[in-house]
């Protein structure tokens, strides 16, 4: 006998236990709510449905019902200060046991949009030129509410992708994957994972769990020194997971795939904008398996609330300098432009002012 499909499975997201998605299933379950139902909620919430009693395609019962269980929204996060400034939005949300985040939406001018998300509120790592490490660490984002700064309803429609950019070193939290998961999944973000931007200062044991679990997710991984003494002041995370244990894990990541990776480089003026810097930047490149596969974001340092006092950006002419001295030398290189520093939204910048 042929087997009944179930309609509705393709739509139902792959949802980590725990999540609020996945209990407000359980619950319609017992509840014996049909599973339509259930996608019904979700299709909603995707487009930017906040309330329960929003969700217009739910009978009256139903709405209630979850409003008596979960309150009036199965959303995680409350925003409570929105910037503006060119393209750029960025968005200061609070969760509900009081910690803050910021998240930047931007809406370039080619037609396309892209939201950089947090993935803890404050950060331990303690880099020296960002105002997230200067802050300390509150806690890790769960997976809801990693995932509700991408389905939220002040962007009118999904992102078109998503970059792990926003405060925090993404693969330093737990419930990281399980985000990755639910955002990737058929029936709740369907992002596809070539739309996913994951940056890190070398987490390497994630790193290497992304790369084998996630080969299609973009990676940029933080160089910003080729000298290992140099990189421990800058990211003091080089004194557990080194710089070329990193780069090991992204050649074979490039052997396997044939995918490009991304390492950034904060240019500091005085700091690691010397020829001296770029020849050696120029001799990692090239140590490479396959070195046309990395490509370098040579990024103009932004002045970063608690960051090191000394720390200058670079000038107009030493950024361009830069770059095209490495294109010249044979190296993949771009500078990446970056907008929002006028509202502290712009890389390294982020930081929650507004409630600290
Ligand atoms: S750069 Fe990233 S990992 Fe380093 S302190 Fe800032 S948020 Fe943390």
């Amino acid at each position: 006998m042929k087997q009944k499909k179930n309609i509705g499975a393709k739509l139902l997201p792959n949802l980590p236990p725990g999540s609020i998605l996945s209990e407000i299933r359980k619950f319609m379950e017992v509840e014996n709510v049909p599973l339509f139902r259930f996608v019904q909620l979700v299709t909603s919430l995707q487009r930017g449905t906040e309330k329960f009693q929003d969700v217009k395609e739910l009978p009256e019962n139903v709405r209630q019902l979850l409003v008596s269980r979960f309150g009036e929204t199965p959303l995680p996060l409350n925003p409570v200060l929105v910037q503006s400034a060119e393209q750029v939005e960025k968005v200061l949300f609070e969760t509900q046991t009081k910690a803050y985040v910021e998240t930047v939406h931007s809406r370039y001018r080619a037609g396309w949009s892209s939201v950089c998300i947090s993935s803890q509120a404050g950060c331990n790592l303690g880099c020296a030129f960002c105002a997230t490490g200067a802050t300390g660490f509150t806690c890790n984002l769960s997976a809801d509410e990693i995932c509700a700064q991408v389905v939220h309803s002040l962007w009118q429609k999904l992102p078109d992708s998503i970059s792990f950019m926003g405060m925090g070193e993404a693969l330093a939290n737990p419930h990281f994957f399980e985000a990755l998961n639910v955002l990737t999944s058929d029936g709740y973000g369907s992002f596809s994972p070539r739309r996913v931007t994951v940056s890190t200062v070398g987490f390497a044991p994630n790193l290497h769990r992304l790369t084998t679990e996630y080969p299609q997710v973009n990676v940029t991984l933080s160089v910003h020194s080729p000298f290992a003494e140099q990189r421990m002041e800058l990211i003091p995370l080089e004194h557990r997971f080194s710089l070329k244990e990193n780069l090991s894990i992204l050649n074979q990541h490039t052997i396997k795939t044939h995918r490009k990776v991304y390492l950034a480089y904060l240019l500091i003026s005085g700091v690691n904008d010397s020829i001296i810097h770029l020849k050696a930047l120029e001799k990692l490149v090239k140590s490479q398996k396959r070195p046309e596969l990395f490509h370098v974001n040579v990024i103009a340092y932004n002045n970063a609330v608690g960051a090191k006092s000394d720390y200058k950006a670079p000038t107009e002419k030493n950024i361009i300098e830069f770059v095209s001295e490495l294109r010249v030398r044979g190296i993949s290189a771009t500078r990446r432009q970056q907008f929002g520093a006028s509202i502290d939204a712009a890389c390294g910048q982020l930081y929650a002012k507004n409630f600290l």
